[in-house]
């Protein structure tokens, strides 16, 4: 399940999920976007699955983590880069390793509240 909002620096992300895709200005198909303006991740949903959306979404919170961080590349090139080479590696460490996220929620009492509850509503109790 792809959450609805994401908090990303000090910001609340809303993510779309996009079932007719999703087009650039030029009319152009992109996987997913991220739009500072309005604080959303677009994700296509009708041609992406599995890796793909995680991989995908992962990208996109790069470049969102990218804007809240003020970090600005001065070739946007180089930004689609890091943010392709993270977003694939950041998704296929948390799949091949799930817990490093319960190793790191584990570490702060916030993360531990978040863990519980995520278990909780995992497990139908909430
Ligand atoms: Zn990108």
């Amino acid at each position: 399940m792809i959450p609805q909002r994401l908090i990303i620096g000090p910001s609340i992300v809303e993510i779309r999920l996009a079932p007719r895709g999703v087009s650039r200005d030029d009319g152009g198909a992109l996987c997913g976007v991220f739009i500072p303006t309005t604080k959303t991740i677009e994700i296509d949903v009708n041609r992406l699955t599995g890796m793909e959306l995680a991989d995908t979404l992962m990208h996109e919170v790069i470049h969102a983590m990218f804007y809240f961080y003020g970090w600005c590349a001065q070739e946007k090139h180089r930004e689609e880069s890091i943010a392709s080479l993270l977003g694939t590696g950041l998704a296929l460490l948390f799949r091949d390793n799930p817990e490093l996220l319960v190793a790191l929620l584990s570490l702060t009492a916030l993360g531990q509240k978040k863990l519980n509850s995520a278990l909780d509503i995992k497990s139908g109790l909430n």
